[in-house]
């Protein structure tokens, strides 16, 4: 009879007792935190919910309820700042509208509690650096929620990468596209959102290259589109294309698009393979196939990891990140970058002419510590 025995290591004691977890509070009730964010919290092993900020109190009340939260733990935006005086909240999630980004963080660092952000951090770089600045100062810990970098399927894509699994990588092709419906939606706003597709999605097809790679663009080249009359695209650009010059000849071409059917995928072509994620910047759904020569024979092949939450692994790491006083892997400085990047993409489209970016030498110099496996 066949013996089976477990590993000679037991499973980690975790999860962690509610006494003992980090306690989160939740700013903005919308879409992301309510259909993803809370629910969430019911996979993670070290953060828990634990006050909520709206300007709704029918909302407040009702969301308090579904998640056993106490009703002196519900705020308004004008009472935001009375969150200095809630022992339960150790670490504040901002998930507004991208314009209110940075006052949010920076009215919850004076609260002395430490910051998750949701991405784009904010809505230029000089915000960004006011947002590092203001954490620094109250020696608070700034995250930028890039939940991508702790995701399963696109970590074991960096892993290949710089392992030069097929050899090394030469060119990535990155899609990011939705189409949108309703023009009076803050992202249709300018002074809301910051821009149109670029923040929102295109940041993906930035941030994802760059985590993959590791190294940091040296020069950009972009065209943007809004097509004349749409009520969609009177502030905000509906597309955007650019390409990206990394070190080594490592071309990045782009698009992120608000007007075509949904399609998030890129390709890592390398020297003697690819490596293609289809759904990847998705919550779920990632699909990760190779192909590579060996021989005469091209290999395809598809590889099947299990799923995690993305959401739940990102607040884990800074729960951790906070239970152990560690830098987030995806701080602040993280997100500077993307905007100094993007930045740089918008003045190209203007001025119809390559932009180059100071030289950033080395691999990670933006990233913290690696997060542990979840
Ligand atoms: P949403 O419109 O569904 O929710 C925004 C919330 O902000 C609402 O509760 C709204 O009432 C509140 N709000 C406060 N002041 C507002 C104002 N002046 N105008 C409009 N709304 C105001 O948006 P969302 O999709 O939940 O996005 C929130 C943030 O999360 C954005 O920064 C977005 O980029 C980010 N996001 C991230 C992901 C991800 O995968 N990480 C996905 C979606 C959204």
């Amino acid at each position: 009879m066949e013996v089976r025995r477990g590993p000679a290591v037991g499973p980690r004691p975790y999860p962690l007792p509610p006494d003992k977890r980090v306690g989160y509070a939740l700013v903005g009730l919308g879409h992301l935190t309510l259909e993803e964010i809370l629910p969430a919290f019911g996979e993670c092993k070290k953060s828990k919910p634990v006050a909520l900020v709206s300007a709704s109190p029918e909302k407040l009340k009702k969301v308090a309820q579904q998640y056993g939260i106490k009703p002196e733990s519900c705020y308004s935006y004008e009472n935001y700042d009375k969150l200095k005086d809630n022992p339960e909240v150790q670490v504040i999630y901002i998930v507004l509208p991208n314009s209110m980004h940075a006052e949010y963080t920076i009215r919850g660092a004076q609260a002395g509690k430490h910051i998750l952000c949701e991405k784009p951090m904010a809505t230029s770089v000089r915000e960004c650096e006011l947002m590092i600045d203001a954490c620094k100062k109250a020696n608070v810990k700034l995250m930028v929620a890039y939940r991508i970098q702790y995701e399963p399927y696109n970590r074991q894509v960096k892993e290949m990468v710089r392992g030069n699994k097929f050899g090394k990588p030469k060119y990535i092709e990155a899609q990011n596209s939705q189409s949108s419906a309703n023009p009076d939606h803050w992202r249709h706003k300018k002074d809301l959102a910051g821009g149109g597709s670029l923040p929102d999605i295109g940041l993906y097809c930035l941030n994802t290259s760059r985590f993959v790679l590791g190294t940091e663009p040296t020069e950009v080249f972009a065209y943007t589109y809004s097509t004349p009359g749409n009520p969609l695209f009177k502030e905000i650009e509906e597309v955007v294309s650019w390409q990206m010059r990394f070190p080594e000849g490592v071309f990045v071409n782009c698009v992120s698009h608000y007007n075509t059917h949904d399609s998030r995928f890129y390709r890592v072509n390398t020297e003697r393979g690819w490596i293609h994620v289809d759904n990847a910047y998705a919550y779920t759904g990632q699909q990760l196939q190779t192909s590579h020569a060996e021989g005469p024979a091209k290999m395809k092949n598809q590889m099947v990891l299990s799923e995690k939450n993305q959401f739940a692994a990102e607040m884990d790491h800074f729960s951790e990140c906070v239970l152990e006083n560690k830098a987030p892997h995806t701080p602040g400085e993280e997100g500077l970058q993307d905007h100094r990047i993007m930045e740089a993409i918008y003045q190209s489209a203007r001025e119809g002419r390559p932009v180059k970016l100071p030289e950033v030498k080395g691999t990670d110099v933006f990233r913290g510590p690696e997060p542990k496996p979840v």
